[in-house]
């Protein structure tokens, strides 16, 4: 159990956990263990549950000065910007937590190659050259040609383009690695499967498994990054939190030409109903973040506008590693196309360079930048 490079895919890592008792082990973990884990270089997943018991709560205040030390010595001080762009809001899938959701009765909107030209025109007037292009999961309204003629257009502004779009076989991603497309986002949502079988009720999300080896395809189809990450607010957070780590890690061991980095998003306010049943406060998302850069040194962390301003500004010093900013999640919102409705509702409303005079003044650089692309 201890050593993840034993398995062929995560599948069997979840599996190996199936009986895992957390709560056993959680009630055992003493100061003595926290205080070993946080000594170590090479931190275990066991040690990665102790730094996030709810003992270790009061080791925050250390844990963030090691995890500094971390994030300075493999990173810089540094924090890469990032924008989305939400090309199609049309999904055929229905997830309790989304706006997007197929049962809901929103405004869809899908850009037209000529929109899209003007979308990514208004976004690079920011200066930013890191895009993420996202879709809801109808592959017959937005399919793979359609992908590939936003990826041509978008790669006429910007020098790295990641998608974060419905789940794809292998060959499809190395099709988007082909023309330009560097990175692959995709979130198991909730690792619980059943709870992602309650909250994901119909289309093709309902398909857990070929959404779980999804970062997998995309590494073995060449892209440069995966990200990966749970929702938070789905399931219990002690448990998610251990599997999107012991996740990452095993991409990490697995991948080795693949950069792979962490999420954190979590549940906002949509055009649904939804109240999420597994509330986390921010002391325990700091906390998660930590043990996520203890027990990774190199992993990178996203921070969306999903988060506070201020949470946010805070969280640069202790582990985030790359900011998005002056997003908008509904399409077409850059240019004021016809106003479709957003997936959910922004925290952070500040702009790219509001934003990256908070990261100059906290003593960090923004990076545009940092890779083409050839
Ligand atoms: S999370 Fe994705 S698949 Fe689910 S409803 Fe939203 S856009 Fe559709």
């Amino acid at each position: 159990m201890h050593d993840l490079k034993q398995y062929n895919n995560f599948e069997e890592v979840l599996k190996a956990y199936e009986s895992f008792d957390f709560e056993s082990y959680l009630q055992g973990v003493s100061d003595e263990d926290i205080q070993s884990s946080m000594k170590k270089e090479n931190l275990t997943q066991f040690d990665f549950l102790n730094l996030i018991s709810s003992k270790a709560k009061k080791y925050l205040e250390p844990m963030a000065q090691i995890s500094k030390r971390h994030k300075i010595r493999h990173f810089g001080k540094v924090i890469q910007l990032y924008l989305p762009i939400y090309v199609s809001n049309y999904c055929s899938s229905d997830c309790e937590y989304c706006g997007f959701s197929k049962k809901n009765k929103i405004t869809r909107k899908h850009l037209s190659e000529e929109e899209l030209e003007r979308e990514a025109k208004e976004i690079a007037k920011s200066g930013i050259k890191h895009i993420l292009l996202l879709t809801g999961e109808a592959r017959k309204i937005a399919g793979l040609e359609y992908l590939k003629m936003s990826v041509r257009v978008l790669k006429k502004y910007f020098s790295s383009i990641s998608i974060e779009v419905y789940p794809l076989d292998t060959h499809e991603y190395k099709e988007l690695k082909d023309i330009g497309v560097d990175g692959l986002t995709i979130y198991q949502e909730v690792y619980d499967r059943k709870i992602y079988h309650e909250v994901h009720t119909s289309g093709e999300k309902t398909n857990y498994d070929y959404r779980l080896e999804a970062p997998e395809r995309g590494a073995e189809a060449g892209f440069r990054s995966i990200n990966v990450g749970v929702l938070f607010g789905l399931g219990d957070i002690i448990k998610e939190a251990f599997y999107s780590a012991i996740h990452a890690k095993f991409l990490m061991d697995k991948h080795l030409d693949s950069e792979i980095s962490l999420s954190m998003p979590r549940i906002n306010k949509n055009a649904g109903e939804f109240a999420p049943k597994y509330n986390i406060d921010d002391a325990t998302y700091v906390q998660v973040m930590l043990a996520y850069r203890l027990y990774m040194p190199m992993i990178g962390i996203n921070v969306s506008t999903r988060e506070k301003a201020s949470f946010r500004d805070n969280l640069i010093d202790i582990g985030a590693t790359k900011f998005s900013a002056g997003s908008k999640t509904d399409v077409g919102g850059y240019s004021d196309i016809d106003k479709s409705t957003a997936q959910f509702e922004i925290s952070d409303e500040r702009s790219v360079p509001v934003i990256a005079s908070m990261i100059r003044s906290k003593g960090y650089e923004p990076v545009y930048k940092d890779w083409e692309s050839l």
